[in-house]
């Protein structure tokens, strides 16, 4: 028999036992599994899911048991009817259309199309709940995955609580980066409320978790002012060893000349040069005060201290040689 013509089959049967019992049916559009293993015959549902509204759907125990080890261990108990009655398994403490939709997805074995996806945010918490209680790991994280992209300020606390009742790291960690990332807000929320209230460890965990990444920003923060700073000093430092390398020519003014020396910063150079000038230029008897002629003297020392052409005594950059003498 041709897939397209089992799962209509299929369908036939469900719509039978739904004229039968009066009861919602599981969609027909999960029934991949079959369809995929290539089994014409569709075999009759022989397991009901009780929901706490006392709806009964109808399912396969073999797809049960196949989609999760926990119903698989329900379904093999020994029943005091004996083997032959349907098999009735509650899944209570969600509404029953989250059971429904749960039971949808547990046939289609993965979402792989938009309205199962839809599906997935629409009843996400409650589906977390049920995939973490019944080990349906995939269901899992597709409902991780869609509750971390749907988070906002309004609802984080009450996903932050569920991520930590289920033991889903990867949400638990989003919760705590949106809560950093806009806690102002969260504050004003009636479940921040709630929890600061009623629950002053999760409280007391959160407030740790912020003051650990404000910390962290600010080493950070620290961190890339060292190496702008380093970066700033190392191409200052290479400036002054073209200006001199280069001679009086690269003292001009010229966006070419500073091309041609393949200088790293022509801001910095331009400073650097007009030091320089200052330099030559400066009044003796003021030199031992003036801020300039000490700037630039430090950054020459700097250079003598670091420079790689003392061996050879051909750096060009004066007092070279002196000031590293000097240091020593
Ligand atoms: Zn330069
Ligand atoms: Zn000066
Ligand atoms: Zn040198």
């Amino acid at each position: 028999m041709h897939a397209a013509t089992t799962a209509y089959h299929w369908h036939g049967i469900m719509e039978e036992e739904e004229q039968q019992h009066g009861e919602t049916l599981v969609s027909p559009t999960g029934f991949r599994r079959w369809l995929e293993a290539g089994n014409d015959d569709t075999p009759p549902t022989d397991a009901r899911i009780v929901t706490s509204g006392q709806r009964r759907l109808p399912a396969h125990s073999t797809v049960l048991a196949s989609a999760s080890p926990v119903l698989e261990s329900m379904l093999h108990r020994p029943r005091k009817g004996g083997s032959n009655r349907e098999m009735e398994i509650p899944v209570l403490g969600v509404p029953c259309d989250a059971v429904h939709a749960f039971l949808r997805l547990l046939y289609s074995a993965r979402c792989v199309t938009l309205a199962e996806e839809e599906i997935v945010g629409e009843h996400g918490m409650h589906l977390m709940v049920l995939s973490h209680a019944y080990g349906v790991g995939w269901l899992k994280r597709a409902c991780e995955r869609v509750l971390s992209s749907r988070l906002t300020a309004e609802g984080v606390v009450d996903v932050l609580v569920l991520a930590q009742q289920c033991d889903a790291p990867r949400l638990h960690l989003r919760c705590m980066q949106l809560l950093a990332e806009d806690f102002a807000a969260v504050e004003q929320t009636e479940a921040w409320r709630f929890l600061r209230d009623h629950d002053p460890w999760l409280e007391l965990d959160i407030l740790q978790f912020l003051e650990d990444a404000h910390l962290r920003r600010r080493r950070l923060g620290r961190r890339k002012a060292e190496r702008r700073l380093y970066m700033e000093l190392h191409e200052t430092i290479e400036c002054l060893h073209h200006i001199f390398k280069d001679g009086y020519a690269a003292m001009g003014h010229s966006g070419r000349e500073e091309k041609r020396a393949r200088c790293p910063n022509p801001v910095t150079c331009r400073g650097l040069r007009q030091l320089v000038r200052h330099l030559a230029a400066c009044d003796s008897e003021k030199r031992r005060w003036c801020r300039r002629c000490k700037c630039l003297w430090q950054l020459l020392r700097l250079h003598a201290s670091t420079c790689t052409e003392l061996d050879d005594a051909s750096c060009e950059v004066p007092l070279c040689m002196y000031l590293c003498n000097w240091c020593r």
